[in-house]
């Protein structure tokens, strides 16, 4: 299927059939501490369905070599089967072409290319990178690291009480000494979808490029880079029931074209000679080394099978899961939701007054249940909220309202184990 059949056909809806999803999820049939397996962890990576550990397991088995550079029929199929993956990678998020899909390990170094390749060589003292108060570590230290190198600033866009951007604030700190402006499509801590659209309108009218970091966007909602009109999008195969080590940085042609390499060896030059090297083209100018050859066609094997499930039934699932949650969980006695945005995701974080919440997700482990606890590499956001931690549920296509209905009774019993 081309590209575009295979964009169009991810919004035809399917029949969503949870129990029959279940099982394409070898992990998820195990017993853990005597308890089946619950695993509410998706915000940090999420599980593999066979279709990808079967991708995986085929390339290593029958067409495994190295990639773009031998002319013997392994290598000429691993490039095959590689190249595939990004046109793949270019139907699911719809790019107007694959030169502008680059491979790299994942949302972190997508930023880190763009932070080193795009702003450094533009920012001079005094210009400013504009990102938001709920940003993953991910998209504040690259930030941080290119205004140290360059006498730039970081301005931050603040939230509200129910964890949304105050987009009057935004209006105001867009400015002319603004260079680029990097936001998280939803947070991964408070579940907030942000109005990314409106957002890189207003950027865009004061001729500013916008970045989204879409690591929390992407397995839960249809992509569409051409229809937001984002300059950048970053996001990790391992959170959409890929491979780790894969992701993809998406940029407009017109502006990867003008960047500079990021890494420099092999793969990515044209000619190379001691006086002078010349670089290869798009995408393969940012791709140095040996890439992560059986990575990327695990994750083209991924948005297979999400194509096949379909995108828009999956978030219309996973919509179900957060009502049920968050009405479920309001249940359970001093439990108080953090994020509490009109347009969110299904990533739920919580508190329980009186209970350190690495002492929640350590209890309901005990009944087999997975949930993250911690600052979720976002340090200033929590400290924003004035917390220690949170504890965070987050849902993906395999979860079930039972599955909801087995944490809230294991909150109960940590409650009063706790307090
Ligand atoms: C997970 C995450 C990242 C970092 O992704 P890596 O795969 O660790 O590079 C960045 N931003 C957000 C919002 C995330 O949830």
């Amino acid at each position: 299927m081309s590209p575009l059949a295979e964009n169009m056909s991810r919004t035809q809806p399917s029949a969503f059939d949870v129990e029959r999803l279940r099982r394409d999820f070898p992990i998820l049939d195990q017993q853990v501490h005597g308890h089946p397996l619950i695993y509410l962890d998706n915000g940090a990576s999420s599980q593999k369905p066979l279709a990808v550990i079967e991708a995986i397991d085929h390339c290593y088995r029958h067409d495994y070599a190295n990639v773009h550079r031998g002319v013997h029929t392994l290598s000429e199929r691993a490039t095959l089967a590689f190249e595939q993956a990004r046109g793949k990678v270019q139907g699911f998020i719809n790019a107007a072409g694959s030169e502008e899909i680059i491979f790299v390990r994942g949302t972190t170094e997508a930023i880190n290319l763009v932070a080193q390749s795009y702003a450094r060589p533009r920012l001079q003292p005094g210009d400013e990178i504009l990102i938001t108060e709920m940003e993953h570590h991910s998209n504040i230290v690259p930030w941080q690291l290119v205004c140290e190198q360059t006498g730039a600033l970081l301005r931050v866009v603040p939230i509200n009480e129910l964890g949304e951007l105050r987009l009057e604030r935004y209006a105001e700190l867009l400015n002319a000494r603004t260079k680029l402006v990097a936001l998280t499509h939803i947070s991964n801590v408070l579940g907030t979808v942000n109005p990314v659209r409106e957002i890189i309108d207003q950027a865009h009218a004061r001729g500013v490029p916008v970045l989204l970091d879409g690591a929390q966007a992407i397995p839960h909602a249809l992509i569409d880079v051409q229809a937001l009109d984002c300059d950048f999008y970053a996001f990790s195969g391992h959170k959409l029931y890929g491979p780790s080590g894969i992701g993809v940085l998406y940029g407009k042609r017109a502006l990867l074209e003008k960047m500079p390499p990021y890494h420099g060896g092999g793969e990515m030059i044209r000619t190379v000679s001691f006086e002078k090297t010349t670089y290869n083209d798009l995408p393969y100018k940012f791709e140095a080394g040996t890439p992560h050859i059986a990575g990327a066609i695990g994750l083209g094997a991924a948005i297979d099978y999400l194509n096949r499930v379909g995108m828009t039934a999956i978030a219309a699932h996973e919509q179900q899961l957060l009502t049920y949650a968050t009405e479920a969980l309001s249940t359970v006695k001093d439990l108080r939701i953090i994020g509490q945005a009109r347009h969110k995701a299904s990533i739920v974080s919580f508190v329980i007054a009186g209970v350190h919440p690495h002492d929640i997700a350590t209890i309901v482990d005990q009944h087999g249940i997975a949930v993250r606890a911690g600052h979720h590499c976002a340090m200033p956001l929590i400290k924003r909220l004035g917390l220690p931690a949170t504890a965070r549920a987050s849902f993906a296509l395999y979860n079930t309202t039972e599955e909801i209905d087995r944490l809230v009774q294991a909150l109960e019993i940590a409650r009063k184990m706790l307090t």
